[in-house]
């Protein structure tokens, strides 16, 4: 597994943005301070969110996708999924292959009248573009809480408390089997519903990818998105209840600039509660 990126929407540091944060990021040489936006390659074949900038991530870290098949698409976000980016197969000089996109019903429902109209706008490049990229794209429903086999895993889409862009839209988190290890990935999640937890007292987590999104920003209880006190109170439910345990490896992706953390900032505070167990992601970090 390797985090192709690991901040949050914007970037980090957001180009836009003046804030010392991002100014630090900016100016420093280090990259564990400035972050493409998240997605990470599960392994050759599967790939959770797929956004513009893991084009470019995966020239930095000398990744090939000529082998990947399904893309697990978190939420219909602009920074977890790029449908452009399904040119690109047509432009490799070996046979396009056909990608997989699954999502939720609603994330769905939402896409495919633009897709489809996109196909049919006056413009007879764009049109023709959409309709070969339609070729070899095919979108998949992910049921909710229903196992369900994907070349060699076995996937559970949980819903988050997160909305997407499309009516109705909830995020899903990722619970992905494989010989015998199990990985949660749950960006962007907000505070797990409580019928996802419930389902999670049945797993025990070998790996664990979660937002941590807003840092030292507190949010209300209901907010979309995780920040460092409810992160903990995550966390600590899933010890509490055996979902993680002394043995699983645990990280923090979706970094924002407005949780004011630098990484080692971050990682300290994270240190002091969980004694090195919960590590905060960068770009480019293999497991
Ligand atoms: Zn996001
Ligand atoms: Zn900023
Ligand atoms: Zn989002």
């Amino acid at each position: 597994m390797i985090f192709l990126g690991t901040a949050a929407a914007e970037c980090y540091p957001n180009p836009f943005c003046t804030c010392p944060s991002c100014e630090l990021a900016r100016r420093s040489s280090d990259p564990k301070l400035r972050r493409r936006r998240s997605s990470m390659l599960f392994d050759e074949t599967m790939m959770i969110d797929f956004n513009a900038d893991a084009m470019a991530a995966c020239g930095d870290y000398g990744v090939a996708l000529d082998k990947l098949d399904h893309v697990l698409i978190t939420h219909m976000h602009e920074d977890h999924f790029d449908y452009w980016n399904a040119a690109f197969p047509l432009m490799a000089v070996n046979p396009a292959r056909t990608l997989t996109f699954y999502t939720s019903q609603e994330g769905y429902d939402g896409l495919m009248p633009i897709l489809e109209a996109a196909c049919r706008l006056p413009h007879p490049q764009l049109a023709q573009q959409m309709r070969d990229m339609m070729k070899i794209s095919r979108f998949e429903v992910m049921p909710r809480f229903e196992p369900r086999p994907i070349g060699d895993k076995v996937v559970t889409a949980l819903p988050a408390r997160h909305d997407g862009f499309f009516t109705n839209e909830k995020g899903f988190s990722y619970l992905i089997e494989k010989d015998g290890k199990t990985t949660l990935y749950a960006s962007d999640t907000g505070r797990f519903f409580p019928e996802t937890m419930a389902y999670l007292s049945k797993v025990v987590l070998d790996t664990l990818v979660i937002e941590g999104t807003f840092g030292q920003n507190i949010l209300s209880e209901t907010a979309g998105h995780l920040d460092r006190e409810s992160l903990c109170l995550m966390l600590d439910t899933m010890f509490e209840q055996g979902t993680l345990t002394k043995n699983s490896r645990i990280y923090v992706t979706h970094i924002g600039h407005k949780g004011v953390y630098t990484h080692y900032d971050y990682q300290a505070y994270l240190d002091e509660h969980y004694h090195g167990q919960v590590v905060v992601a960068w770009d480019g970090l293999r497991i």
